[in-house]
């Protein structure tokens, strides 16, 4: 079930770019090529703007024009961090699909993954929270005005375009960082996920006031370990008697091996455990409610005018940062 998510994240995710590919092309080529509507879904590659528009929403109660759409995808996150885990990052998000695609046949093809040293692991794993660190510190510390007015600058409008530029006029450093990253995922599980990514990183703090968490009955527990061998988060499941760990990603790989029925499973306290199906369900009825109820109030699309995307995407790669 979980791979059916992820098979169909990665699909939508690859029509999206299709679709704002050539939406950026025909503007670049000055009305040449296929006419299609910028695809909304494209602003959750845009996860700054997102965390600053949600601040304007939260200080000012207004939902902002600009990229409102990937504000609403980053609610929709939260929620499912908050209440299934980090199912998010097992389920939903694309990069960790590839990823996974990449240390799972490291594994298969050299017979392992490596992992890092105890101390060198807790260092890294600690970069992830840096780097969410400065990200806050730069949307907090700017005022609603000045959010306001480097959203709805040129930098801001097309920050899509300059994202979608990113890939492809990839300077010499981003690929050789593209590269090592690559090779070091099919080495080291999940090395972006674990070490790097700010994005798993905000859903952490939300993750780790859900209701939810595996829970070993070590009664019925053989204590075979094939719970912590399937971890991709390579926790000690089979020590633990709960999983509190902000690095859980709710994936129910332990719960899917463990051998002894009803050792594991993931639930509430003093609750039922809650099967697969649910928990999918409960991730998809979140993203498309949240996601739909932004569509259905007319608060999913950036609402910009065809003449400010001809004045500025041909014109996107001149625009620095401010
Ligand atoms: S395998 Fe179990 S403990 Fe490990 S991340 Fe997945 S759900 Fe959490
Ligand atoms: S897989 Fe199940 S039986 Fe084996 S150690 Fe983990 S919880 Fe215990």
């Amino acid at each position: 079930m979980r791979r059916t998510f992820q098979l169909a994240f990665l699909a939508l995710n690859l029509w999206i770019g299709a679709q704002f590919v050539l939406f950026v092309h025909y503007y670049e080529s000055g009305g040449h090529g296929v006419r299609v509507a910028r695809p909304p879904g494209v602003e959750g590659w845009l996860p700054i703007a997102s965390l600053m528009n949600l601040k304007i929403l939260l200080l000012t109660g207004h939902i902002p024009h600009v990229h409102p759409a990937g504000m609403f995808l980053l609610i929709a996150f939260l929620a499912i961090s908050w209440l299934l885990r980090k199912s998010f990052c097992a389920c939903l998000c694309p990069v960790g699909t590839v990823l996974e695609w990449l240390w799972r046949p490291g594994r298969q093809t050299f017979r392992r993954n490596w992992g890092l040293t105890r101390w060198l692991d807790t260092g890294l794993r600690s970069l992830k929270y840096i780097l969410l660190g400065l990200f806050l510190y730069a949307v907090g510390s700017m005022s609603v005005p000045a959010i306001q007015a480097f959203l709805e600058g040129p930098y801001g409008l097309v920050s899509d375009v300059k994202m979608l530029d990113f890939f492809r006029f990839m300077g010499f450093a981003g690929a050789v960082v593209m590269a090592l990253l690559v090779v070091l995922s099919v080495f080291v599980q999940n090395f972006r996920c674990r070490y790097l990514c700010p994005y798993g990183a905000l859903m952490g703090p939300a993750a780790l006031a859900s209701p939810l968490r595996i829970r070993r009955d070590a009664t019925l527990c053989i204590d075979c370990a094939k719970c912590a061998k399937a971890c991709p988060a390579t926790l000690p499941v089979d020590r633990l008697v709960s999983i509190r760990s902000a690095e859980c990603t709710g994936c129910l790989e332990c719960v899917a091996v463990c051998p002894a029925e009803g050792a594991l499973r993931m639930s509430a306290p003093g609750r039922r455990a809650v099967p697969a199906w649910m928990m999918a369900a409960a991730a998809a009825a979140l993203f498309l409610g949240i996601c739909g109820c932004a569509w259905w109030a007319g608060n999913w699309h950036t609402g910009l005018p065809d003449r400010v995307y001809v004045d500025l995407i041909p014109h996107a790669r001149e625009f620095t940062h401010p």
